[in-house]
């Protein structure tokens, strides 16, 4: 007789039958979400240590998102550009205010406030800086991750990002990161419009460059007339300890693209924010999204951009993130022998797997997930460890107990 399915192990099915196979999930299915928690479908509860990429920052189906979802939802989403809306104005001016630029441009999705950025970069190239039309040059970090569109991994060093998916877009330069030598060098061709950086590389496994880096990217992209575009996407909204990651060295990108966070986990919303000089260079009908600045995500965008202030969420992300780190070097002092690394800024952070007996980081957050918290591999050994911001001391107390369990039976 056929064993009957679990409700997750049927949905698991469907997934798999009728979804494409563009995912590896861990087999949780997840039903509902409040704060740092998350419940499958079977009523189980963990601690979620991902965030949805930092998607989350300000916890699931945080109230006061929802209530203002809720009323802007009952009274207009959405317009297009077509015609003006009562809310895009005032979150235009809420949004360059809180980040210090001239103008913003509202897309959706992260790699769309990408792809804006790049063609911002060109045409400032073109009509500012005086490059002759169609030589404009970008310079992308080795182990970069800006999404998914052919714009975003032709820049990709992952071949499980480009590969089978050629031609890619020509005028990139690929250097390593954290290196302001090749990145000296790569600046001396005139043609060079920006620098596009995560100030942080997430999806690479949360690689932190070394201090000072940020800085001297400022000043070589000053000294040779290139915008220095920050992909805060992911390290952005008080991910890493301070409002923006940039915000730990005081410098200030030319172009800043934000998203995940941005919602709180609602609704795709992305930003791109720069000067006027860079964003007028774009006139009417020449770049733009249906959904892009539509009055529901302007609501929300602001109440999460409200909240990430009004609930401390950089300084506890601070705080706790070096309690983390701190608890996670305990665990690797007493099993160096499954945890080669710990790193990581804020509550953004990974540990390192030395894979034994066959066995790998899957099978640790395999375990997790038995034990209640909710983690993902990357790149086989990196496990990140990335929980909302609202997380509490007690909290992450329980969370360090987990993972040392975990770690001490692996
Ligand atoms: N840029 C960075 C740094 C990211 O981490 C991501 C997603 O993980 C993106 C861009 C793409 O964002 P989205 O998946 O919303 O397109």
């Amino acid at each position: 007789m056929m064993a009957t399915l679990t409700k997750s192990e049927q949905l698991i099915g469907l997934e798999e039958k009728y979804g494409a196979h563009n995912y590896h999930p861990i087999p949780v299915v997840i039903e509902k979400g409040e704060g740092v928690f998350v419940w499958d479908a079977e009523g189980k509860r963990y601690y979620d240590f991902l965030a949805a990429y930092s998607a989350v920052n300000q916890g699931h189906c945080h109230p006061r998102l929802i209530k203002v979802l809720t009323e802007q939802a009952q009274k207009l989403t959405l317009t297009s550009r077509a015609f003006h809306n009562t809310k895009l104005g005032e979150y235009e001016k809420f949004i360059t205010s809180y980040f210090g630029y001239d103008k913003v441009l509202p897309m959706n999705a992260g790699v769309e406030g990408v792809e804006t950025a790049i063609k911002l970069a060109r045409r400032w190239a073109y009509d500012i800086k005086g490059v002759k039309e169609n030589e404009a040059k970008l310079i992308f970090a080795d182990g970069n991750f800006h999404g998914r569109t052919i714009a975003a991994i032709s820049a990709s060093t992952d071949p499980s990002s480009y590969t089978g998916f050629g031609p890619y877009i020509p005028g990139y330069i690929t250097i390593p990161f954290n290196d302001l030598t090749a990145l000296e060098k790569a600046l001396q061709d005139k043609n060079v419009a920006g620098f596009i950086v995560e100030p942080i590389q997430g999806e690479a496994g949360v690689v932190v460059p070394d201090d000072g880096y940020l800085k001297g990217v400022r000043t070589l992209c000053d000294k040779y007339n290139v915008l220095f575009i920050a992909d805060e996407v992911q390290t952005g909204l008080c991910r890493t300890g301070k409002m923006l990651a940039c915000d730990h060295e005081n410098v200030k990108p030319d172009i800043l693209v934000l998203a995940k966070a941005l919602s709180g986990g609602i609704l795709p919303i992305s930003a791109v924010l720069a000067s006027n000089e860079i964003m007028l260079t774009i006139k009417p009908g020449e770049h733009g999204s249906t959904y892009g600045g539509n009055p529901l995500a302007c609501a929300v965008a602001m109440e999460a951009l409200k909240i990430l202030k009004d609930e401390k969420l950089a300084e506890n992300s601070e705080e706790l993130g070096k309690l983390l780190r701190a608890e996670l070097n305990k665990i690797k002092a007493r099993y160096p022998d499954v945890i080669t690394t710990v790193r990581g800024k804020g509550l953004l952070n990974a540990i390192v797997i030395k894979e034994k007996a066959g066995k790998t980081a899957w099978e640790v957050c395999l375990q997790l997930a038995d034990n209640g918290l909710l983690a993902k591999p990357t790149h086989g050994d990196i496990i990140r460890f990335a929980p909302p911001l609202v997380i509490t001391k007690p909290q992450l107390m329980e969370c360090v107990a987990i993972i040392e369990k975990v770690i001490s039976e692996f």
